[in-house]
């Protein structure tokens, strides 16, 4: 079997972001960057599966600017043996990434796909569901479990109030939840051997994409802000201004 990752370049989930002044996006400058977490999560599913014998190869994806090759470099240190870099200098929309995973698919004749459910920078979780469709292929979104049973793969997904399990044939799509696995850090010797591990470039055009979107952000704002909280003496005290001024009670 043959697994293709997608790993996205993204702020660092510990990073305090701001808003731009202008309103036209985050402030990204000198900001630590990192492999998107569920990403992560989705490496580690496809590294176990190579572990146990299922995958014969993983190639890591990533589609961004240059430096996205730190990214493809962690997802190598992390037991991928190769990565593709799909040169894009703008930030790609998620219809535009699907067409490009799904023009992957079909180059290099994949089994299975891995994505993380959201990127934590946009928060779209829309690129596996699109590129699923997109491919005609199955898809198990928010997997918490994944096993292959029969040719098939077995998804358990988070839904709303349980878990559904659903049987895919492949070749198929999944997208990682939090609770999937949890992912290993690399080791030095694993890091040192990933920078020896192939990275192909190539560029959108190359794979017949247009990354041209319809979509175009208006504006970005930070979160109201909220008021100072008070410190009450008592119980009673906290029961009558919950009544007569938050009214919640
Ligand atoms: P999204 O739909 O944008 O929330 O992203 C869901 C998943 O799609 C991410 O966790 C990645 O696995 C994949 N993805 C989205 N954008 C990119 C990108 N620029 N490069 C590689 N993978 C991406």
């Amino acid at each position: 079997m043959k697994i293709l990752v997608a790993v996205k370049r993204v702020v660092d989930a510990n990073v305090k972001v701001r808003v731009k002044s202008d309103g036209s996006g985050m402030e990204l400058a000198n900001a630590k960057m990192a492999m998107n977490p569920f990403c992560e999560i989705a490496v580690e599913q496809a590294v176990r599966m190579k572990e146990q014998g299922q995958a014969e190869e993983i190639v890591a994806v990533s589609i961004g600017p240059q430096v996205c090759q730190e990214q493809l470099r962690t997802a190598l240190a992390l037991g991928c043996d190769r990565g593709v870099l799909v040169c894009a200098e703008n930030e790609v929309a998620p219809l535009q990434v699907a067409k490009i995973l799904k023009a992957l698919v079909e180059k290099e004749g994949v089994d299975l796909v891995i994505l993380g459910k959201q990127s934590i920078d946009s928060d779209n979780n829309q690129v596996g569901q699109m590129l699923a469709a997109l491919a005609g292929m199955g898809q198990g979104a928010f997997a918490c479990k994944a096993e292959l049973a029969g040719g098939r793969m077995d998804v358990t997904r988070e839904i709303d109030g349980g878990e559904q399990t659903v049987s895919l044939k492949l070749p198929a799509v999944i997208t990682t939840d939090l609770r999937l696995n949890e992912p290993r850090y690399a080791s030095l010797p694993n890091i040192m051997k990933a920078k020896r591990k192939p990275i192909d470039q190539v560029t959108p055009a190359d794979l017949g994409v247009n990354t041209a979107s319809g979509l175009k952000t208006l504006r970005v704002s930070p979160p109201a802000e909220r008021a100072a909280g008070i410190v009450v003496e008592s119980v009673d005290e906290l029961v009558e201004k919950l009544k007569s001024e938050a009214r919640v009670i």
